[in-house]
């Protein structure tokens, strides 16, 4: 499958890039690691009469640790991302999801900003951006915002940037001391991406839970936290059979997808198993101790 005919320009700026949206409006996307764009170009599903390569926008690379986390550039890879020490350290459940997402050729040029900006209701990032309460940033001409990940992300393929905007970055703050974090994913066996994934961030202090985050993609219309999880982890005991309890929950509240890849019970019963394993493992992470 060949694209619909397309322009492409390749701005040296973050302003070229704003230059070239404002001059071709509602008629240009924005390109950045192509390895959902392209395919979806290919396929018809898109047919952008331009492209706006952002690669030239150098102000869109870059780790930089702030005064409360950690700023990851949009133009980050996750291969950049698996191949920075002190990111990986300092968030915990990265490495992880960084591990299961695609494949090598997919992880060398998918971006930050990308798997972000395309509201895929199945990509892992945000499942696991949402347990850390990530924010993203977002440039236009008329200035620059800062916006919940979970109010960004508004639908199937669906966020809150406008034609004009760009994703500049995510901003990551440090989760308490001592949180474990981790994602479980089943994943459909062809695109790899998640029929079910669930990220979970725990601290726990003197044997109960003092912090909790459990988030989901690939089970319902959007990637989003898991609020009656994770109320009922707050000050529970930190032992397997309150975990395994409190997972049980996890599909309460949950419309699921139902399509080809999966009916939507099979999809609520794989949410409570990888909310288990979740638990279980960012638990451990954490410090629980426990004999059985
Ligand atoms: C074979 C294959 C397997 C895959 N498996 C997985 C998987 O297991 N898990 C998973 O999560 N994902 C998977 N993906 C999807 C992949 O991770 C996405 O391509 C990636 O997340 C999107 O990033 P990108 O840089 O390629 O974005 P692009 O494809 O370049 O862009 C995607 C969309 O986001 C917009 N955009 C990009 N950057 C910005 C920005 N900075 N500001 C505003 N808008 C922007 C574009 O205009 C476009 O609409 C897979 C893809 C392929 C091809």
């Amino acid at each position: 499958m060949y694209p619909a005919e397309f322009a492409y320009e390749r701005p040296s700026s973050l302003d070229g890039v704003f230059t070239a949206l404002q001059q071709n409006p509602g008629d240009a996307k924005l390109l950045a690691g192509g390895q959902s764009l392209l395919p979806m170009m290919k396929l018809r599903l898109a047919t952008p009469a331009m492209l706006v390569d952002l690669a030239g926008a150098a102000e869109l690379r870059g780790q930089w640790r702030t005064d409360s986390g950690v700023r990851i550039g949009a133009l980050t890879s996750y291969r950049e991302l698996q191949r920075s020490p002190r990111t990986l350290s300092l968030l915990p459940g990265l490495a992880d999801t960084l591990e299961v997402i695609a494949d090598q050729q997919v992880r060398a040029r998918g971006t930050v900003g990308g798997a972000l900006a395309h509201g895929d209701p199945t990509a892992d990032l945000p499942a696991l951006m949402l347990a850390l309460d990530a924010e993203v940033r977002i440039r236009s001409r008329g200035g620059e915002r800062v916006v919940a990940l979970g109010d960004f992300i508004t639908g199937i393929f669906s966020t809150d940037l406008a034609d004009d905007d760009v994703l500049t970055a995510v901003d990551v703050p440090l989760p308490p001391p001592s949180t474990g974090a981790a994602y479980e994913k089943f994943e459909q066996p062809a695109s790899h991406l998640a029929l079910c994934g669930v990220a979970a961030a725990l601290a726990i202090e003197g044997g109960t839970i003092q912090h909790a985050r459990v988030a989901m993609t690939g089970v319902s219309a959007t990637p989003r936290r898991l609020t009656t999880v994770e109320d009922a982890l707050l000050g529970a005991a930190a032992d397997p059979s309150s975990l395994d309890e409190i997972a049980a929950l996890a599909p309460h509240g949950v419309e699921p997808l139902n399509d080809l890849h999966a009916p939507a019970e099979y999809r609520s019963h794989l949410l409570e198993i990888a909310t288990r394993r979740a638990l279980h493992r960012a638990a451990a992470r954490a410090g629980m101790r426990w004999t059985e």
